[in-house]
């Protein structure tokens, strides 16, 4: 899959990745270093907030996480054994300063720090019954709405205020909190977007990722589970879990594609689900062909999957370019249309003469497929089969993935022949539903039950989206006006 500079936009994105350690003396450097590792799940700002027993301090930027975290000064400044961080994709094309998390505010009880992954589907309506009791918002992030419901809850303690704030709340989210006397993680009913929980000699972490464990030589210790409260201070880690139980969802996308390949989600690891994937789809869609490649980065284990199964050559014949900055300037459409080169070019001693199946993990729009497709035949490939390792992607997401509107899903517009000519492939095939839920170790899609939110493939939300059916979805950013 593609990422970065002109070509993002034909992508799914991850929103955001969080980390929170508590009870370690470098608890800022080791946060730096889990947000190193979660930077495939937002590169458009970071941040940290650190309590030292007497202070918070924070420091916010837009960028990479080494853009604001590469200075000795700046961690030596988040002082204090807590710290949790966070990294964020911007989904407009402007990163406003004052939505860089995590949030903090000062309540009747002291300091909290927040910061989440997901997204709230009815935060339009909560920040709307909010701003009409008085509440003052100064973002426009959805976080800040669970700020104000912590701020206005007549409850005693911390847990207690943001249990009754969550109540409220719907929508999937991951959230990392830092209070004066703990460091406290949730994850929502449906457990839509990952958290696990790690160790690390007594520090606790709570993070989106196992990755981000590894990188500090921190140990797994297990998912935080759906609904479930972690909340770790002096007296070690206590869970508590108050919200109605309800069958879990996590987000199939994540093993498909956003989640690091060396990660491991509910006991699956990500690279060998993509592989299984891999596999299934070339049982489902096999074809004539020399030569298997994958579309880099993300198309490599589902292509090696497939590979081994149809018992094909696996070749590099796209080269991925690593040192692509993000902010390439494209003044021109001739330009920008140059911008697939940047990040790709094809292997012609590979691609010379060959009949060619391309695996990569997802069509949204169909603009960079495109482009990777001229390219290979540009090189000489004789035949180019596309394999998609994904559903086609026929609706938004509405759950912490920054997607576009309906109407520009590939998927949406056409039917399988029109996208195969649109994409100028000689054939196309995508993954069915049911092969990927084999490829998950189920039987298949339990359809009065599914086991994973697969909504961007079958509209099945398994969320109420209370702010989209009053239309209010994408205006997060005109509300401060509004409301004013
Ligand atoms: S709609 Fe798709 S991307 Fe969004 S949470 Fe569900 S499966 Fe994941």
């Amino acid at each position: 899959m593609l990422t970065g500079g002109g070509a993002d936009a034909d992508r799914f994105h991850e929103e955001c990745g969080v980390f929170g350690i508590y009870g370690h003396p470098d608890a800022a450097a080791l946060t730096a270093l889990g947000l190193h590792a979660l930077q495939h799940r937002g590169q458009e700002a970071a941040g940290i907030v650190a309590y030292d027993g007497e202070q918070f301090s924070a420091h916010r930027g837009p960028g990479l996480v080494s853009d604001n975290f590469s200075s000795k000064d700046v961690i030596q400044r988040l002082g204090g054994s807590a710290a949790i961080g966070h990294v964020r994709y911007a989904t407009t094309g402007e990163v406003a300063l004052r939505n860089i998390q995590p949030l903090f505010a000062d309540f009747e009880f002291g300091g909290l720090a927040i910061c989440h992954n997901g997204n709230l589907t009815n935060n339009y309506q909560l920040r709307r019954q909010l701003v009409r009791r008085g509440s003052l918002f100064q973002s426009t992030s959805d976080t800040e709405v669970i700020v104000h419901l912590i701020a206005t809850s007549l409850k005693d303690t911390v847990v207690d205020r943001m249990t009754d704030a969550l109540r409220q709340v719907e929508g999937a989210y991951s959230l990392v909190a830092l209070s004066q006397e703990a460091v406290i993680g949730v994850r929502d009913p449906l457990g839509v977007r990952p958290l696990v929980l790690g160790k690390l000699a007594d520090a606790w972490i709570v993070t989106s990722e196992t990755c981000a464990l590894d990188i500090i030589g921190g140990e797994f210790v297990r998912d935080v589970e759906p609904g479930e409260i972690v909340i770790i201070g002096p007296g070690g880690v206590r869970s508590v879990k108050p919200f109605t139980k309800v069958p879990e969802r996590l987000c199939v996308f994540e093993y498909i594609y956003f989640a690091r390949p060396d990660s491991v989600l509910e006991g699956r690891s990500v690279y060998e689900a993509r592989k299984r994937i891999g596999r299934e789809l070339a049982r489902e869609a096999p074809v004539d062909a020399d030569i298997v490649v994958p579309v880099p980065d993300s198309g490599v284990p589902a292509a090696l999957g497939y590979a081994a199964e149809a018992g094909l050559p696996f070749e590099l014949g796209i080269i991925r370019n690593h040192y692509v900055g993000r902010t390439f300037i494209e003044p021109t459409d001739q330009i920008r249309n140059l911008g697939v080169r940047l990040k790709h070019n094809a292997n012609r001693a590979d691609l010379e003469g060959k009949r060619v199946i391309l695996v990569d993990d997802s069509i949204v729009r169909g603009t960079t497929s495109t482009k990777i497709v001229e390219m290979v035949r540009n090189a000489g490939a004789r035949e180019v089969h596309m394999r998609i390792s994904s559903p086609p992607t026929n609706f938004p997401c509405f759950y912490g993935i920054a997607t576009p509107s309906r109407e520009q899903l590939l998927a949406a517009r056409f039917d399988l022949e029109q996208m195969t000519k649109y994409i100028g492939v000689d054939s196309l095939a995508f993954i069915s539903i049911e092969g990927l839920y084999r490829a998950m170790g189920e039987e298949g899609r339990s359809a009065g039950r599914p086991q994973f939110c697969d909504a961007c493939f079958t509209g099945d939300y398994p969320i109420r989206l209370a702010d989209a059916d009053e239309g209010k979805v994408s205006v997060q950013l005109s509300l401060l006006a509004e409301t004013a």
